[in-house]
């Protein structure tokens, strides 16, 4: 009985067609912009290949025209019938075909937006049916006398690289919008520069970008917007590029994009209490030095490790609360203060990666109110995390220099020459 619940759940699951997609576009933005680790992108690739999906153009010969093609996206809650009907199909065996035969599953679970191309007699009497399946294989579903025969050809997958260029004028998103570039590109566009370019603040009008990016296609249709290969920001006339290579993004010298630490171990927080060499302490009463960050958050937020590290402390400190301290690089700390509660299983000497969550929000120790209170130490000694400069993650490795060094060379002379063309067209 169980199994057969299970059974009829997942294949409820499968008719996505009646299911809700998660293309809401407004999260890309709002993640674009977030301190989320900079070596995980989150691009949507469903989303991108129902943009723009292309199946291979197949037209009827001149000679004897007795069969006509047509092309439609599945939509979201379409049932087969809707389907047949859009495509111009009026044949009752291939409806009980496509409905009912487990040869047509696939067809059965199709997201939406995917394209479906069927040919259809005068009569409008199904004679093939093409879409790709979720595993981007080619599936024709055929009449072949009085029945239906499903064949699939294996995915062909082949990358292609887009170049795209813009230049800001209102806004970011505007200007990718403008260039065509995809959206998942975009948001790996800001991902890649955000250490360098702060997206809210310091972007300018005649700001310009170049992105040279991968597609991915199987049998001809677009299957998913992959990674920036290369990518130039010229942000106030300052000229910032990033290669990728073996999973991270470098400099053309092979210096990392990415910096070492995160400004701050929660994303989006309003700053309650800067760093300064003396304030009024609200609890204690008196004037003292404040030498950490408070991120005022509700108790329960997060708290990241801003860098790979280690873990130096975890537990309860006099007024922090509860503690941890992070070692990274030999010679620099941070410290997370004022914590509700741990990870489940933080110790001592435990390895942490930059962005892993190490504990949440709280107000132990002593606070007026819940705040995550954050330091950052060099060599022993507290300095502002959102004004120090931060080191970089580590350099493409000796080892693969060569490799990268003809990587870069490759792709900074194409650059080169889009940024040339690019100013002649403005001039
Ligand atoms: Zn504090």
């Amino acid at each position: 009985m169980l199994t057969q619940n299970l059974l009829s759940k997942e294949r409820k699951m499968k008719l996505r067609w009646f299911v809700t997609l998660s293309t809401v576009p407004l999260l890309g933005v709002v993640t674009a912009f977030g301190l989320v680790p900079q070596s995980e992108f989150n691009i949507d690739t469903n989303k991108l290949a129902v943009e723009s999906v292309v199946l291979p153009k197949v037209t009827p010969t001149t000679s004897s025209i007795t069969s006509f093609w047509h092309s439609e996206r599945v939509k979201r809650g379409d049932t087969v019938t809707d389907v047949l009907r859009r495509l111009g199909v009026a044949d009752n065996a291939a409806s009980s075909y496509l409905r009912t035969a487990s040869a047509a599953e696939s067809f059965r679970s199709l997201d939406g937006g995917s394209e479906v191309q069927a040919e259809t007699d005068t009569n409008g009497n199904l004679v093939s049916l093409r879409y790709l399946d979720s595993s981007n294989a080619q599936v024709i579903i055929e009449k072949q006398g009085a029945e239906f025969t499903t064949r699939k050809l294996p995915a062909a997958l082949e990358k292609r690289l887009f170049v795209r260029t813009g230049e800001v004028k209102t806004s970011l998103y505007a200007a990718t919008d403008a260039a065509g570039l995809p959206e998942a590109a975009a948001n790996q566009l800001i991902e890649i520069f955000n250490g360098d370019i702060d997206f809210h603040h310091d972007l300018k009008r005649g700001d310009k970008f170049t992105a040279v990016y991968e597609m991915t296609y199987s049998n001809g249709a677009l299957v998913s917007t992959g990674r920036i290969q290369a990518a130039e920001f010229i942000n106030q006339g300052q000229s910032y590029r990033a290669i990728y290579f073996n999973g991270d993004y470098y400099t053309p010298e092979g210096k990392s994009v990415r910096k070492a630490f995160l400004r701050s171990p929660i994303p989006f927080s309003r700053i309650s209490s800067g760093f300064t060499t003396a304030r009024f302490h609200p609890v204690l009463n008196k004037w003292r030095a404040h030498k950490g960050v408070d991120f005022a958050a509700p108790i329960g937020t997060a708290v990241r490790a801003t860098s790979d590290g280690v873990v130096a402390f975890v537990g309860k400190q006099n007024g922090y609360g509860n503690v941890v301290m992070l070692s990274h690089q030999g010679r620099y700390t941070t410290v997370y203060g004022h914590l509700s509660r741990f990870a489940k299983g933080l110790r001592k000497g435990q390895r942490i990666s930059q962005g892993e969550i190490i504990a949440n929000v709280g107000m132990t120790g002593v606070t007026s109110g819940p705040h995550l209170h954050y330091e950052f130490k060099v060599d022993g000694v507290q300095r502002d995390p959102l004004r120090v400069a931060m080191p970089n993650a580590m350099p493409v490795s000796n080892s693969r220099k060569n490799e990268f060094d003809a990587l870069a060379d490759n792709f900074n002379s194409r650059l080169n020459l889009l940024r040339n063309t690019n100013l002649a067209k403005v001039d």
